[in-house]
């Protein structure tokens, strides 16, 4: 895989989103040119004041809705992943999944990434829900996405996006159509407007 190429566009200062006040946020927008994928405009939104950080990605060539399934593996871990805000990332064999919503963020990152992401969101709810069953079940989700990191087993890594803004870089990835009836049931981020 070729050498990744990332230019800042700009930097600004903002409102911050979150605390309002002015002179501490800035915005922050880079475009990465990833080999055998494309543009990506990436947009980092920081706050020095509150700590408010949010960041967004938007691949700058258009793909199709797709669904994206690549086995998980030793030789597989340094893929190149974009996940786009509007992307449902799911490992079924050891039953984590990420769903978009108002918080979620697009980023640009490889598979062992992804790993790490699940590993710091299981800690999280480790936290909130402390009964034995839900620390149990998070410790033995934990050891899964151990033995992933280290190569020791294998899963399916399955990134569902409508607005195809998503990929995985890889030779091996397995591209299909999302069926509809699965289309209708993925949840996008945007809240719902209903007609009346
Ligand atoms: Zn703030």
């Amino acid at each position: 895989m070729g050498e990744e190429e990332t230019t800042e566009i700009n930097e600004m200062a903002i409102k911050c989103p979150v605390c309002a006040v002015e002179g501490f946020a800035t915005s922050i927008m880079k475009e990465i040119e990833i080999p055998h994928f494309g543009k990506v405009l990436e947009t980092t939104i920081q706050c020095k004041k509150c700590g408010f950080k949010h960041s967004d990605v938007i691949a700058l060539e258009h793909n199709d809705p797709a669904k994206y399934s690549l086995k998980i593996s030793e030789e597989t871990l340094s893929v190149r992943v974009v996940r786009s805000q509007s992307a449902t990332v799911t490992i079924p064999e050891i039953g984590v999944k990420v769903e978009p919503g108002p918080k979620s963020e697009g980023y640009v990152t490889n598979v062992e990434g992804i790993l790490t992401r699940f590993e710091g969101a299981v800690k999280k709810a480790m936290q909130l829900f402390q009964d034995e069953q839900s620390q149990t079940n998070a410790q033995n989700t934990l050891e899964a996405i151990e033995e992933l990191i280290n190569g020791e087993r294998t899963a399916t890594l399955i990134i569902d996006d409508p607005f195809g803004q998503s990929n995985i870089v890889s030779d091996d990835v397995v591209i299909s159509e999302i069926p509809e009836e699965e289309l209708q049931q993925l949840k996008t981020g945007f809240s719902h407007i209903e007609d009346k």
